[in-house]
């Protein structure tokens, strides 16, 4: 079955103005899954001027209550169509079924009822001063919402980095356009059936579908968008923040990563090996956090490889829903080929392959799980952003030569490491120049614990009250008495 894939506009689901459209593919088979709206400036100037009126009619003063209520019934939504929503993940993504079931949509329900939550307890301040002009004044600060907030959304994890930025945003009393990736557009209009059905009024939120160098970017560029958020790659990003520049649009930017995964010689190696796999390999490796880089002291370097090595050929690959599946297809025969292109390279570049060669169905764009063992933390497989199943071991010596090659990249996002030691846990988390380091795990993710990176890997937070912070305007009121 095709999809039909429209704008939803003002409560209504609508085609581009122009009737031009784009063909979504199914990673896995290379088959036509959905057909969708291509929008244009039209679109652009309808979609922002729905979230408008609706943030002047209705939803910033609909009371911060109501907001609350509304996100929690999308949440009772979401969690109702699990399945529904589970399985247009994993058809449109490519990715195996279960880590839809078991992570992106709890993360979903559980980021909408976190900010519900919020709603109603964003308060102002009373501020005591020395008066004004010999009079006594009373001075207080109230919090109110941006404005209309474009949203754009990459596709590797569509469902549960939109309700990152829709919730806050919501809960904040903002209006939103929202731009899924061309990649990634089927899950996201499910989600705006339940919108509507929550009762969150029309207009409040808007899903504008289209290219992103077209559609994303006249969206982020509307002079009545008050402010941007957008998840995807440097490059993008850069561009994004390149055009914007003189705007003074507050921009949230969640970018690329290349994290560590550093290994010391007193970790408990079973329970290292589990969670460095899941690093390396979530989502096909296609997360901003997955963990290419694998530094381990030397003295357990035989007994990590080999371990890595012996599970990365066990990965059984394939049919993304099918129940046993552990690893699916990538997003795109483009980014299939971007991929193995990295892993020629890793083999030119004088890296040892440890694990992977293994034959991949001929149709989709599957790519074999690959783990290479190197001696240069300069070289292209440690410092580039894969995004794919591919990884790269290099051993170090002490603490100081693992915190060096940590920090060596141009991004600064996430990194986990294992020990035992309590005091070297401390001592390496606040060395270690990234937003967020996990110890003996691997990046959990959680609406109450900001994500965010600095360098390379972006600006700004989703999640946590800090997300909040970004749809909200201070403003400061002085009566004189
Ligand atoms: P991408 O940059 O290619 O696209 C992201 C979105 O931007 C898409 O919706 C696209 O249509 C749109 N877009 C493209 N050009 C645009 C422009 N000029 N103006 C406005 N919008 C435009 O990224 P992707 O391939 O979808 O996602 C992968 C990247 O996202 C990786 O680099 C990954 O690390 C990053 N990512 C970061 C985080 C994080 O939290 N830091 C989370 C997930 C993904």
């Amino acid at each position: 079955m095709t999809y039909r894939l429209d704008n939803f506009i003002d409560g209504a689901f609508q085609p581009a103005i122009s009737r031009e459209t784009f063909i979504k593919l199914e990673p896995a088979t290379s088959l036509e899954l959905a057909v969708v709206a291509a929008s244009g400036q039209d679109d652009v100037d309808a979609a922002v001027a729905s979230a408008q009126r609706a943030f002047k009619t209705s939803w910033r003063d609909i009371g911060a209550v109501r907001r609350g209520q509304c996100l929690q019934r999308l949440a009772d939504l979401v969690e109702r169509d699990a399945e529904v929503l589970v399985n247009l993940l994993a058809r449109e993504q490519g990715r195996a079924s279960i880590e839809m079931r078991m992570m992106d949509v709890p993360m979903t329900v559980d980021t909408l009822r976190y900010f519900a939550g919020w709603a109603d307890k964003l308060e102002g301040r009373t501020v005591p001063t020395a008066g004004s002009m010999g009079r006594m004044t009373v001075n207080y600060t109230e919090l109110e919402p941006i404005g209309v907030v474009a949203q754009v959304i990459p596709w590797n994890a569509p469902l549960m980095i939109c309700a990152w930025k829709l919730a806050p945003a919501l809960a904040a009393g903002c209006t939103v356009v929202i731009k899924p990736s061309e990649d990634a557009p089927v899950a996201l209009s499910h989600l705006m059936r339940l919108i509507a059905e929550a009762g969150i009024p029309p207009g409040v939120v808007n899903l504008l579908h289209g290219i992103g160098p077209t559609a994303g970017r006249a969206l982020v560029a509307h002079p009545d968008v008050a402010k941007v958020s957008f998840t995807g790659s440097t490059e993008v990003g850069r561009a994004i923040a390149r055009d914007l520049a003189g705007s003074f649009k507050p921009l949230t930017l969640e970018l690329g990563g290349k994290a560590a995964q550093i290994v010391m010689a007193d970790a408990d190696i079973e329970q290292a090996v589990g969670g460095l796999m899941m690093g390396l390999y979530a989502n096909q490796g296609q997360t901003c956090a997955a963990g290419s880089r694998i530094l381990v002291h030397r003295s357990i370097s035989e007994a990590i490889s080999e371990a890595l090595a012996a599970a990365t050929n066990a990965i059984r690959v394939g049919d993304p829903l099918h129940a046993d599946t552990q690893m699916g297809a990538l997003i795109n025969a483009r980014h299939k080929a971007r991929v193995d292109s990295y892993i020629e390279r890793g083999k030119s570049e004088g890296a040892r392959m440890i694990a992977g060669g293994r034959v991949m169905p001929d149709r989709g764009n599957f790519v074999c799980p690959t783990l290479f063992a190197h001696d240069d933390p300069n070289s292209t497989l440690a410092q580039e952003e894969i995004f794919g199943p591919v990884g790269v071991i290099l051993a170090f010596d002490d603490e100081d030569e693992a915190v060096r090659i940590a920090n060596s990249t141009r991004y600064a996002l996430s990194a986990s490491l294992w020990t035992r030691d309590v005091s070297r846990a401390h001592r390496l988390a606040r060395q270690i120049d990234v937003g967020a380091v996990a110890v003996n795990c691997w990046s959990p993710l959680d609406p109450r614990l900001a994500w965010g990176g600095h360098k390379d890997s972006g600006l700004g937070h989703d999640l946590s009250r800090r997300a909040l912070e970004a749809y909200l305007r201070e403003k400061t009121v002085t009566i004189a008495l």
